[in-house]
């Protein structure tokens, strides 16, 4: 049967990017060798980076001075790495959910940490606004998508003091005014690549300005300077990356992705927000398109367990809500076809017209 993915990360990827990687690790470029077993530095591997690193800057439109990194170690590194290289003195955070806190409790050790602004208290269903960021920071640090709870900020803020984004679950889902930021980071296993891979996109100016010493492997310096091939880095998801982003410009570019994205989270939120049965969880202004959380109203939640069997049956995959929210996510990343949200908006209407 068709499976139709709703996988919350690591999640679905364009079958074109599977197959071109299936092949890279059966025989690398018709060399004779697997992308397996090849050394990182051998010369038909460098090229691999090197697109990657110029489809970044293209898609993204990342302007002059910034560096565009590869790195282990997840986004939950990048949130000590990221105090260990800007935090001098103090920090500032928007806490928008479990990751943006994850990241804010790393900063800590470094310096005084200002959380700016919290939807702790309502289960991180909205994104504050109103607040003020102080102009002493040493940055401003925001989660753009906050992947547990479906709340988006979709817009690219203005900051007095250099932005930090955590776009682990939204990169390429729109068009980003990278200006804006001082560096966005992320875990490619949400809408880029497999695990194992971390893109840093960084303002080269703001280094170099903290005075502790930071070990070589977590001072960026040492990955800009080497190209991202200081010590070995995770070859076949970087080659996956780049199979993505060479797809994502076959889509026509970021501006078309993000209107299909837009397709496919109102053909979503619609069928929700029409329906008796199912009630969206997130504040409607901040509401995600990566990430669609909803639930069963009240009188029919004795139901869930019932609906995720009948939508499994239907061939869907991953729609069972992060733990601290219940219910149901629909994870609608790029890679997504609208056609499989569709067939998940006729399994919610067919499961409400048979209870
Ligand atoms: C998944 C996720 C992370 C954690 O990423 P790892 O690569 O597993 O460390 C961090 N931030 C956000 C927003 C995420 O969605």
């Amino acid at each position: 049967m068709k499976k139709h993915n709703f996988n919350a990360g690591p999640s679905i990827l364009p079958r074109e990017v599977i197959e071109k990687t299936a092949q890279a690790v059966l025989d690398f470029e018709n060399d004779g060798l697997s992308i397996l077993e090849i050394s990182h530095r051998a010369k038909n591997f460098q090229p691999i980076v090197d697109e990657a690193v110029a489809l970044f800057k293209e898609l993204l439109n990342i302007p002059e001075g910034y560096s565009v990194l590869f790195l282990g170690g997840g986004a939950s590194l990048q949130f000590c790495m990221l105090p260990f290289n800007l935090l001098e003195k103090k920090a500032a955070y928007l806490n928008t959910g479990v990751w943006a806190k994850k990241a804010l409790k790393e900063a800590k050790a470094f310096g005084e940490v200002v959380e700016v602004a919290s939807s702790a208290d309502a289960n991180y269903t909205f994104i504050p606004k109103g607040y003020s960021i102080p102009t002493d920071a040493d940055y401003f640090h925001i989660t753009t998508n906050n992947t547990i709870y479906g709340t988006e900020l979709l817009e690219d803020i203005t900051s007095p003091v250099p932005l930090i984004a955590d776009m682990s679950s939204d990169i390429f889902s729109r068009p980003v005014d990278v200006s804006k930021y001082g560096m966005i980071y992320g875990g490619a296993q949400k809408n880029l690549a497999p695990a194992g891979v971390t893109f840093v996109i960084v303002k080269d100016e703001l280094l170099g300005k903290v005075s502790r010493y930071i070990p070589t492997m977590l001072d960026y310096r040492t990955h800009i300077k080497e190209g991202s091939m200081f010590n070995t880095p995770p070859v076949l998801p970087i080659y996956a990356a780049l199979q993505t982003l060479k797809w994502l410009k076959s889509q026509g570019g970021l501006v078309q992705v993000e209107k299909n994205n837009i397709a496919k989270a109102t053909l979503l939120y619609n069928a929700i927000d029409n329906s008796k049965m199912f009630v969206g969880t997130a504040n409607k202004e901040d509401r995600s398109r990566m990430n669609i959380c909803f639930v069963m109203k009240p009188e029919f939640q004795h139901l869930e367990a019932d609906f995720l069997k009948f939508a499994t049956s239907k061939g869907m995959v991953g729609l069972k809500g992060h733990r601290s929210v219940g219910g149901f996510r629909a994870s609608c990343y790029n890679a997504l076809p609208i056609e499989s949200v569709q067939a998940l908006v006729d399994c919610m209407n067919e499961f409400e017209t048979n209870n």
